[in-house]
């Protein structure tokens, strides 16, 4: 995804970049909520979902401002987790109208992985295309809903209320703001502007022979170390939860029957100090500075295949968007394994929302077992189905490997079973792959 404004002040960039500490703008108090007279929120999970009041709360929430409408809410996360854990289901009334939801686990972490943070999958009961992935830790909740194609979210906020309770917002995705301008036409997949034509085509025959040998086995375990830099972690310190989520995403649609894979997360913030130091260089060129830093045999000491660094600095090179990757077409074997995703905001329409970073993580992850935007970028002359797709489901859909990134209701990969072709089948191309990739390591 390359997003970027094209021309920008760079006096004005580089005293953004050097401070150490970037905050989303604070709200004003006279921010629209939802069901504005009701004590109920957008989300009632039942029993545990206190709306409160934002212009009571004394706090800096710290905001994204592209938000227009939100609820602010504490829940009783101990409950939460009782009635999941208990029944399997929760009680949900979202925008007014009462639903059931069924969680089921979604193996998500590594063995010995905060054992205390758990993510399910679900849709809420009688509702055709529903879905929802909820990540729960013990004292955050992360959520997306997707209902009659629209998502809900609910993201923690760092702030926390006199007895340490995390206030939490609910939001529908819709109401975020689209500011900014998108650039088009820079591949954010650097392998195919690395290598000739022919050095695809090689590379592709290769590739070739590998997958055959290897697509006989069935699912997959790859094990994906995720990392972030200071900033992140100080921004928000709930970031393994809300990276548990993404993961948690990317199992859910990995997870599918024409995929197979299962990615076992660790999350390492052993770098991030180490990164935090080396911002300057991170602004400029995240993805091999990120390299640069998390060598291939650190990756193979904590036996990881792949690592995904979720950076905290918005990347103020116009060159480079919001996410970048080698890829899986890579020649060179290390630097295939990395991808980077940005979690701060940008200027382009890009936000520091769940949402857009979820999508942002699933396209490069995509990237990295092979999945391509919709042009294709095979070699000439090769037939190529790696494509993202675009549909109509009343409004134009794209799944996640679209470039750019669109605000898109959909998570997921093109796929001939669902929404795609067979010349726009993302979820065969991580299918052939994807024991490829868990040998890595
Ligand atoms: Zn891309």
């Amino acid at each position: 995804m390359k997003l970027k404004k094209g021309v920008r002040a760079l006096s004005l960039l580089l005293v953004m970049a050097l401070m150490t500490a970037m905050l989303v703008p604070a709200v004003s108090a006279d921010k629209i909520n939802y069901n504005d007279n009701l004590s109920i929120p957008l989300i009632n999970i039942e029993g545990t979902t206190e709306k409160l009041e934002t212009d009571q709360i004394k706090a800096d929430l710290k905001i994204q401002s592209t938000i227009e409408k939100y609820d602010l809410v504490l829940f009783d996360i101990p409950k939460i987790r009782d009635d999941i854990f208990k029944d399997g289901e929760l009680a949900v009334c979202i925008d007014g109208k009462n639903y059931s939801m069924t969680l089921k686990e979604l193996p998500v972490n590594d063995k010995g992985v905060n054992p205390d943070t758990h993510s399910y999958t679900g849709n809420l009961k009688g509702v055709e295309n529903s879905n929802s992935v909820l990540t729960i830790s013990k004292s955050v909740l992360i959520a997306s809903i997707i209902l009659n194609g629209e998502e809900y979210c609910i993201d923690s906020l760092s702030a926390t209320d006199s007895s340490g309770n995390k206030y939490h917002i609910e939001y529908k995705v819709n109401d975020v703001k689209i500011e900014g301008n998108y650039i088009y036409g820079i591949e954010d997949y650097l392998a195919h502007t690395e290598m000739s034509d022919e050095e695809m085509r090689i590379r592709n025959e290769q590739a070739n022979i590998e997958e055959e040998e290897k697509a006989s086995r069935s699912t997959a375990y790859v094990r994906i170390l995720v990392m972030t830099d200071a900033k992140w972690i100080y921004d928000e310190p709930d970031w393994q939860v809300k990276a548990q989520n993404i993961i948690s995403q990317a199992n859910n649609q990995f997870g599918r029957s024409d995929i197979q894979i299962y990615l076992l997360a660790t999350y390492d913030s052993s770098k991030a100090g180490e990164l935090a130091t080396d911002a300057q260089n991170i602004v400029q060129n995240p993805l091999d500075t990120f390299i640069s830093h998390v060598s291939p045999s650190y990756l193979n000491s904590k036996s990881a295949d792949i690592a995904i660094y979720l950076g905290g600095y918005d990347c103020t090179n116009p060159d480079w968007g919001v996410g970048a990757t080698y890829g899986y077409d890579s020649n060179n074997a290390t630097k295939k394994r990395y991808g980077w995703s940005q979690m701060a905001d940008d200027p382009s329409p890009y936000d520091a929302i769940h949402h857009d970073r979820t999508v942002a993580t699933l396209h490069e992850i995509g990237h990295l077992f092979d999945a391509d935007h919709q042009d294709g970028m095979q070699a000439a002359n090769q037939e190529s189905y790696n494509r993202a797709y675009q549909w109509n489901s009343g409004s134009i859909t794209q799944s996640v490997v679209w470039a750019p990134v669109l605000r898109s209701t959909s998570y997921e990969y093109s796929s001939n079973d669902y929404n795609g072709d067979y010349y726009h089948n993302n979820a065969l191309r991580i299918h052939q792959t994807r024991n490829v990739v868990a040998s890595y390591f």
